[in-house]
C-alpha cells in the first residue's frame, strides 16, 4: 500500500533494496513519515527552500522534506546501497532531489549553496554528527552559508549543544554553539522510533545563526575553552596557567578563583580577546 506521499512504505523499500542497517555507518532509520514530517517541520516553512540533507539512507526524512514543498534537496549519502532507493524518490519528485554519493566530512557545503542560504536538515550518523556541527559553526565569514540547522543528535550531545553557564552539560560545544547561534532543543525521539533502535534517546536541535556574534578570534576561543574545560573542576587561575593565568583573567576582568562552567559565552569571548 502506498503512503501519503504516493511512494511505497519505507519498510518495503528497505526490504526490496536489501538495506539492512550497518552500525559502522551509524544507521538507525526512521520509518514513520508522520515523525519525519514533524522533524522537517521544525525547520520552519520549506516551500521554496533549498535544503541540504546529510545521510538520507532509505529516504524517510528526504521524503518528508520534499512532501512539505522544498524546492530543491541536495542529499549526501555515503552508503551506495541506498542510491537506488533514493533514485525512486528523485523520479517521484522530478528535478527536485540531487543525491551526492560521498563522505559528508569531505564535502564543501558552502559550494553547494551558491544561490544563498540553505536549510540543513539531518538525522545525523552519530559517529560524525558532532564534527559536522563544529564544521558548520566555524566558517570564517559569518553569517554562514546556512539559514538554519535542524539536526538529530543523541540527547546527551543535544544537551551539550544548548547548555549555558552553570549547567553540568556546559563545555566547549556549548560555548561554540552559544557564541555563534541561538540553539534550542525541539523534541525528544525515543529509541523505539528507529529501526534498529539505538541504546539512547535522541533529540532534535534547531540552531539559527546569530547575525552579529561577539567579535572574537575563534582559534583563541578554542584555546581558552580547551584549557578551561580540560580541567573544569579547577579554578581558572590554575587551568588557564598556560595561557597567562591570573594576569589574563585580570585583563579580562574575571575573578581568577571562578571555575570554567560559571563563565558566560561573552566572558569566554573576552578572555579570548585578552590573549
Ligand atoms: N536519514 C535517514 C533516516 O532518518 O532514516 C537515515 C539516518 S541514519 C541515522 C544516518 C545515515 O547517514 C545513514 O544512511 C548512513 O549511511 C549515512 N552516513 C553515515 N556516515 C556518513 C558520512 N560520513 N557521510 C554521509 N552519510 C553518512
Amino acid at each position: 500500500m502506498a503512503q501519503l506521499d504516493g511512494l511505497p512504505p519505507l519498510r518495503d523499500v528497505i526490504q526490496r533494496h536489501g538495506l539492512d542497517a550497518r552500525k559502522a555507518l551509524g544507521q538507525n532509520f526512521l520509518l514513520d513519515l508522520n515523525l519525519t514530517q514533524k522533524i522537517a517541520r521544525s525547520a520552519g516553512p520549506l516551500t521554496d527552500a533549498t535544503v541540504i540533507e546529510v545521510g538520507p539512507g532509505p529516504g524517510g526524512l528526504t521524503r518528508a522534506i520534499l512532501s512539505l514543498g522544498a524546492k530543491k534537496v541536495i542529499a549526501i549519502e555515503r552508503d551506495s546501497r541506498c542510491l537506488p532507493a533514493l533514485a525512486e524518490i528523485s523520479a517521484h519528485y522530478p528535478g527536485r532531489l540531487t543525491v551526492i554519493e560521498g563522505d559528508a566530512l569531505k564535502v564543501d557545503f558552502a559550494a553547494l549553496a551558491p544561490e544563498g542560504p540553505v536549510k540543513i536538515i539531518a538525522n545525523l550518523p552519530y559517529n560524525v554528527g558532532t564534527q559536522l556541527l563544529v564544521n558548520w559553526l566555524l566558517p570564517a565569514s559569518w553569517p554562514p552559508f546556512w539559514a538554519s540547522l535542524t539536526l538529530m543528535f543523541q540527547k546527551e550531545v543535544a544537551q551539550r549543544i544548548v547548555a549555558a553557564q552553570n549547567d553540568d552539560h556546559y563545555g566547549r560545544l556549548g560555548v561554540l554553539a552559544g557564541w555563534r547561534t541561538d540553539a534550542h532543543m525541539v523534541f525528544d525521539v525515543p529509541p523505539q522510533a528507529f529501526t534498529p533502535p539505538p541504546k539512547v534517546t535522541s533529540t532534535v536541535v534547531h540552531l539559527l545563526p546569530r547575525q552579529t556574534p561577539l567579535a572574537c578570534d575563534m582559534s583563541k576561543l578554542e584555546r581558552v575553552t580547551q584549557a578551561a574545560f580540560g580541567q573544569r573542576r579547577k579554578m581558572l587561575r590554575q587551568s588557564l596557567k598556560p595561557l597567562g593565568g591570573e594576569a589574563l583573567l585580570n585583563k579580562a576582568g574575571i575573578d581568577p578563583v571562578r571555575r570554567a562552567e560559571t563563565l558566560s559565552v561573552e566572558e569566554f569571548a573576552n578572555l579570548a580577546n585578552s590573549i
